[in-house]
């Protein structure tokens, strides 16, 4: 009787390993950052993979056929919206040929939903000198802040493809608030002799974090997101550096440095590469590891706040 009892207890489970294995959701996300989120929301029940690396700008990337592959398998696709993967990700939709991820069905998310999106355009949309951000600034996942609204939002979705495991998303989603809004405290009291420091930065990619930090952009390398600044406009900002005693500029560690040295350089100041995704440097697994990773780099640029 018992030999039965125990032999029907490894059926048993093997069937729910089966179901298990079986109901997994493929999400794909186009950035790191959101699959890192998605990764904790979806815990045991998702299989999430990223499209972009985190040392690649994702405002330009190849829409490459092994990408395509990944969003044809896809019950889930993630991605950030804003028009920051309109060169590639509609190619990459296109090209993969899968029902379930195109535009209004459930396996088709916009992250941005529910963000405060900066830098909204009044008016007019004009996309005619390259700028890059046109319905407004789209680096909203680097204020971690902004990390509990995707997730929620992310949690919503897959509560919705998959009810059965309701509960579970609900679970891991009030562990990862938890986590950040503890990280977010300290990160907090840890930065505040940043606020109000003045900053440049090369794209207008860094908004966000500044905006969270307190720290003011007060210019950019680039005069329009996306497009290579002029020789004039190069000239001008060293003027407002020197003349405005600004020490240092901010950009990301996948933007090409010579610009940034170079300006840094003639203006004394000092040129601070940074990674602004996960997977940005080896060792930024998680979404609060990036948020470490950068507060630990701008401690050691303004030389311990
Ligand atoms: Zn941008």
């Amino acid at each position: 009787m018992r030999r039965i009892f125990f032999a029907l207890v490894v059926a048993v489970g093997f069937v729910l390993a089966g179901r298990a294995e079986a109901k997994k959701i493929h999400v794909v996300t186009t950035t790191p950052d959101l699959a890192a989120i998605a990764r904790a929301v979806g815990g045991e029940r998702v299989e999430v993979k990223a499209i972009a690396r985190g040392d690649q700008d994702p405002h330009y990337l190849e829409a490459k056929p092994s990408y395509m592959s990944l969003v044809n398998k896809a019950d889930l696709l993630i991605y950030n919206g804003l028009e920051l993967e309109i060169g590639w990700l509609p190619l990459l939709i296109q090209g993969g040929r899968n029902p379930k991820v195109l535009s209004g069905q459930p396996g088709n998310l916009e992250a941005s939903a529910g963000i405060s999106v900066l830098e909204l355009p009044s008016g007019e949309v004009d996309r005619s000198q390259g700028d890059v951000h046109p319905l407004g600034n789209p680096h909203y996942t680097l204020d971690p802040r902004n990390g509990l609204v995707i997730a929620q939002t992310i949690a919503t979705r897959l509560q919705a493809l998959d009810p059965g495991d309701a509960q579970t998303f609900s679970r891991n989603l009030k562990q990862f608030e938890q986590d950040l809004q503890q990280h977010l405290a300290q990160w907090e009291m840890r930065a505040k002799d940043l606020r109000g420091r003045r900053v440049v930065t090369y794209h207008k990619n860094l908004e966000y974090l500044a905006n969270w930090l307190g720290l003011v952009v007060a210019d950019y390398l680039e005069d329009k997101p996306g497009v290579p600044p002029s020789p004039r406009h190069i000239a001008e900002l060293v003027g407002h550096m020197k003349r405005d005693n600004l020490a240092v500029i901010l950009y990301a560690n996948f933007q090409e440095a010579m610009a940034p040295e170079r300006v840094a350089s003639q203006a004394n100041a000092l040129a601070l590469a940074l990674p602004i995704s996960v997977g940005g440097e080896p060792g930024i697994i998680t979404y609060a590891d990036l948020f470490e990773t950068i507060l630990g780099c701008l401690e050691k640029g303004f030389g311990g706040f």
